[in-house]
């Protein structure tokens, strides 16, 4: 692996990096299961159990895939119309690469797809109602960005959207689609932000100026701003977390934390704390491949991560 280019902790570039060796990689999404139950973490990226795509998530899918391509029209063409006549092209786009996805709809029923589309594109003008397209012009959609922290953990990520006004200021977007009640997973979703922020800070020596969530289906904005700061502390629960995934992996031990996430968990049968047996611990535990483990994407608790 490369090192990334060092910043130190005043955000300066140095001239000479010292070799990094990279030793393990997380994502948002996985670190934030560890936190949310760590047996959910070790169900997913230790055991690696398929979970069915939901409706809800394949329209949160849906949604930001017709975001990124918006972006891709002209200025003056990013209109309510033109990201609604994006909705069927994109969803046939997914379905080829993902067919598993044409199984959520009953064989023959075409209410389901049609009321489905419909919904996608209610929730598009959830999104006109809080932001206008055609002035902005995006410095990243969907981009993979990454860092290393603490010498040898690499941190990575997709964010939504990256904005960099004029002055350098950088806004981190995240979309957010789905019904869940959003107080279950507001700080889920924060701590994801405040990952990106971190990476950003430590590559790009800018501390985002603005962390925005947009809840599409409430057509609201909650913008955070975070400071260098808490960016620190951040980090240092970031390798407390990785830390302590190390030391449960080596004592085969991740324990079920149920909360009000369950009910939006893929695993209950196996949990314990549902009367489930979670199967033997793998014998090899597989790295976990930092490019698809850094997709949040589509994954449960939340719906729409
Ligand atoms: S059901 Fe709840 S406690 Fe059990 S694994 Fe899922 S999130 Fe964890």
């Amino acid at each position: 692996m490369t090192a990334e280019p060092m910043i130190d902790s005043h955000g300066d570039q140095t001239a000479a990096p010292a070799p990094v060796t990279v030793r393990a990689s997380l994502s948002p999404s996985r670190a934030a299961d560890f936190k949310t139950c760590p047996l959910l973490y070790r169900f997913r990226s230790i055991d690696r159990l398929p979970e069915r795509p939901t409706v809800e998530q394949a329209r949160g899918t849906l949604v930001h895939a017709v975001l990124e391509r918006l972006f891709d029209l002209p200025a003056a063409a990013r209109t309510p119309e033109s990201a609604g006549d994006l909705v069927a092209p994109q969803w046939d786009r997914l379905v080829t690469e993902e067919p598993e996805l044409a199984t959520l709809f009953a064989d023959g029923d075409p209410v389901g797809p049609q009321e489905f589309l419909r919904s996608a594109t209610a929730l598009l003008d959830g999104y006109f109602a809080v932001e206008d397209p055609r002035r902005l012009e995006p410095a990243e959609r969907e981009a993979l960005i990454s860092a290393v922290v603490d010498d040898e953990l690499l941190i990575r990520g997709y964010l939504d959207r990256l904005d960099v006004a004029p002055d350098g200021a950088l806004r981190v977007v995240d979309y957010k689609t789905g019904g869940a009640p959003r107080e279950a997973f507001e700080a889920r979703a924060l701590f994801q932000l405040k990952f990106y922020a971190l990476v950003l800070w430590r590559t790009r020596g800018v501390v985002p100026r603005v962390l925005r969530l947009l809840y599409l289906k409430d057509a609201e904005v909650c913008d955070y701003a975070p400071d260098a700061d808490e960016l620190v502390r951040f980090e240092r629960t970031v390798v407390a977390l990785w830390r302590a995934i190390e030391q449960a992996t080596a004592r085969q031990d991740f324990r079920p934390r149920p909360s009000r996430l369950c009910d939006w968990c893929n695993h209950q049968a196996l949990c314990p704390s549902y009367g489930g047996t979670p199967p033997p611990f793998p014998v090899a535990v597989a790295v976990p491949d930092p490019l698809v483990d850094a997709r949040s994407r589509p994954v449960a608790p939340g719906a729409d991560e």
